[in-house]
């Protein structure tokens, strides 16, 4: 079988040929109790699909109804981990306007995931005209006007669906984007307490693909978040190396504010170029606008240790902490347990952020639900349309 792409000219993925079939039995939106109750991730009305073979390319995009895939058992996905993923996510602003924040970020990141693992590339620009074609169409009735200062969950997904049980680079994939809800996870009662990794544990390692949003990379941490939730702690800090450099809390981005040994405010988080750990589009954000805006806040990007952690508690330099991304969005951190010492990092004086947390995330918010009007926040145009009705 030869399918060397170079033989001919394979179709791009192309957002201009979206074709669309509404849903004749659109669902109820859920109320916060269904929500609270339900153990799948509720989608809206409708998704994106595209299927793309070696051969010929990407196939026209169909908005469909939402529902299951059909796949054989010998899917690619199914054994070698043919996957990647991105998460974003989609604002109701305060403005009446629906905003996605930094896409185009997602977007390269997509593109890069896929490349890592021999799935099909994708132009990051079709992938934003696709989400906001879908966000366009379902946006209206699942995060409607009212719900000022509420988001959407956006999932662009690629996995490798050949039916051929080789360990080779796929023939077959298929691309989908879907929207569900995501409970708000910022403010946890107190602060994000996060647990350690286990000595013979790591995420990722040097030379490892840490820095793609695989899915290979999230199944086999769940049974250490799992221990820490029982310990009664919200996530892991993932630890690597001899030394213990402090790299990712959960699959979010790790932030410390402390007091440098000359006396300076600095706010640390770990490198990119080792590529251990995933390059956040909230984490870049942070990074930007802190060191545009606040000129007595040092911002640096290294390798820094549990050790250099617990030294600073000691000396009481901490002075807040944060984890950074979609999901978790800006979560203070109020303690980080080490082996049996514990590190306790000051909260705000009301029990929330600290000052400085609370000025980012400050930041970011204005932009994502429209208080401000800022390059980053790419607003969705929507569709008022008969389809769109309860
Ligand atoms: C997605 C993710 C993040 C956060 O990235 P954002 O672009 O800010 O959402 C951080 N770490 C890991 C491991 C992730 O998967």
């Amino acid at each position: 079988m030869n399918t060397s792409p170079s033989t001919y000219e394979a179709q791009r993925l192309d957002a201009s040929k979206l074709t669309y079939s509404y849903t004749t039995s659109p669902r109820p939106v859920p109320d916060e109790a269904t929500l609270a109750s339900s153990d799948e991730t509720i989608c809206t009305d409708h998704m994106i699909i595209v299927s793309w073979k070696a051969k010929s390319g990407w196939s026209a995009p169909e908005l469909k109804p939402y529902g299951p895939l059909s796949l054989f058992p010998s899917a690619s996905c199914l054994h070698y981990a043919h996957e990647c993923f991105e998460g974003l996510k989609a604002y109701r602003g305060y403005d009446g306007k629906i905003r996605l924040f930094r896409p185009d970020c997602n977007g390269r990141r997509f593109k890069m995931s896929a490349e890592r693992i021999s799935l099909p590339s994708i132009d990051p620009e079709e992938l934003e005209k696709l989400m906001v074609a879908l966000l366009s169409v379902d946006s209206p009735k699942w995060l409607p006007k009212h719900h000022a200062g509420q988001f959407l969950y956006v999932r662009p997904t690629i996995i490798g669906s050949n039916a051929q049980l080789a360990a080779v680079a796929p023939t077959e994939a298929l691309m989908y984007i879907i929207v569900g809800f995501m409970p708000r996870m910022d403010m946890p009662p107190g602060g994000k307490r996060l647990l350690t990794s286990p000595d013979d544990m790591v995420r990722a390692w040097v030379g490892g693909f840490g820095y793609a949003k695989v899915g290979a990379n999230y199944g086999p941490t769940v049974t250490a978040s799992q221990d820490a939730y029982r310990r009664g702690f919200h996530q892991i800090l993932w630890l690597y190396g001899e030394n213990g450099e402090c790299t990712e809390a959960g699959a979010s981005n790790f932030f410390v504010l402390w007091r440098r040994k000359d006396g300076a405010k600095e706010l640390i988080t770990a490198p990119l170029d080792d590529r251990l750990i995933l390059n956040g589009v909230t984490r870049r954000s942070c990074l930007e606008l802190v060191r545009q805006r606040l000129r007595d806040v040092e911002v640096t990007e290294r390798k820094f240790t549990i050790g250099e952690l617990l030294e600073a508690a000691e000396d009481n330099r901490l002075l807040e902490s944060f984890s950074a991304g979609t999901a978790w969005f800006i979560c203070p951190v109020s303690k980080v347990q080490h082996r049996d010492r514990e590190i306790n990092i000051p909260m705000g004086s009301d029990g929330g952020p600290g000052e400085i947390t609370a000025t980012i995330k400050g930041w970011l918010e204005d932009i994502m639900y429209g208080r401000c009007e800022h390059e980053w926040g790419v607003v969705v145009p929507e569709k008022e349309s008969e389809n769109c009705t309860l």
